[in-house]
C-alpha cells in the first residue's frame, strides 16, 4: 500500500521499500508551522513527536508507519530549490567540468524523479563524451577540447529537461503544501488532476539510447 496525503501545509506519503521496510517523508514550510522548533533538527525523537503532530489527522496507518520507525533511521534535511533560470542562463559546464544529477536539478522527495533524472543525465553525458573520444582528432582540436565540446553539448541537452523538473517539483510542491483558502479551493476543484499529470508526464521521458 502507498499513501500521499498533502494540503494544510503539509506533504506526507509512505511506499513499501520491500516486505519489511518502509519508506516514508513528510515536508512542512518551518514558517508556517507554529510547533517548530529548530530543536528537531538535532533531535530525531523531537522529531518523530512533531512529524506525529502535523500528521495527527491522517489516518491511522499513516500515524502507525512513523510511530514504528526508530528515530535513528529518521533524517531531516532543508529542501534545496536551483532556480530554473539559474541552469538556463547560468553555467553548468565550465571547462572540462559539469554538474549532473541533484547538484543540477534538486527533486522534492515526492516526485521520484531524483534519481531516474540523474541516470537521464549519465546517459546523456556518457554519449556526448563518448562522441568526443571517438571523434577523429583534427589540426587545433586536442582532446581537451573535445572534452570541453562533449560537456557543452551535453550541458545544452539537458538544459530544458532540468528546467521543466525544478519547476515541476517546485509548482507541485507549492501547489499541494499550501495553507491558503483560495489555493486548498482550487486545489480540490481542479489543480490536483494538474499535478498528478504533471508529475505522470516528467517519468515518461525518454534521453534517447547510449550507442556503441
Ligand atoms: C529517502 C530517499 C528516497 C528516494 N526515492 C527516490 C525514488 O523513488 N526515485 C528516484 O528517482 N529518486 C529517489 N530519490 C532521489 C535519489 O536518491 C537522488 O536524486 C539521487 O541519488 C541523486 O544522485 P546524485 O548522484 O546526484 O547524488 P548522490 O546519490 O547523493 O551522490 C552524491 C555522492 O557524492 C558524494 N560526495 C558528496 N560530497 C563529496 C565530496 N566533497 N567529495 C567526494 N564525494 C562527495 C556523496 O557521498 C555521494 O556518494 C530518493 C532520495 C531519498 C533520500
Amino acid at each position: 500500500m502507498s499513501y500521499l496525503s498533502f494540503g494544510g501545509g503539509t506533504r506526507f506519503g509512505f511506499r513499501p521499500v520491500d516486505d519489511k521496510n518502509v519508506y516514508w517523508f513528510c515536508t512542512f514550510a518551518s514558517s508556517q508551522v507554529p510547533s517548530y522548533d529548530d530543536e528537531i533538527q538535532e533531535n530525531p525523537m523531537k522529531m518523530k513527536q512533531f512529524v506525529l503532530g502535523l500528521i495527527n489527522k491522517m489516518p491511522r496507518e499513516a500515524q502507525k508507519v512513523v510511530e514504528k520507525t526508530s528515530p535513528s533511521n529518521m533524517s531531516y534535511s532543508t529542501l534545496k530549490l536551483r532556480l530554473p533560470w539559474d541552469v538556463l542562463f547560468g553555467n553548468t559546464v565550465k571547462e572540462n567540468v559539469c554538474v549532473a544529477g541533484d547538484a543540477l536539478h534538486p527533486m522534492t522527495p515526492d516526485i521520484n524523479q531524483g534519481g531516474c533524472s540523474a541516470l537521464e543525465d549519465a546517459i546523456v553525458l556518457s554519449r556526448c563524451l563518448g562522441e568526443a573520444f571517438l571523434k577523429k582528432s583534427r589540426e587545433n582540436d586536442d582532446e581537451f577540447d573535445r572534452i570541453e565540446k562533449g560537456l557543452l553539448k551535453y550541458g545544452k541537452e539537458r538544459r530544458w529537461r532540468s528546467v521543466s523538473l525544478i519547476s515541476v517539483a517546485y509548482c507541485v510542491g507549492f501547489i499541494q503544501q499550501s495553507k491558503g483558502k483560495v489555493m486548498s479551493f482550487l486545489r480540490k476543484v481542479w489543480l490536483s488532476k494538474y499535478t498528478s499529470t504533471a508529475l505522470l508526464k516528467m517519468a515518461n521521458y525518454d534521453c534517447g539510447d547510449l550507442v556503441s
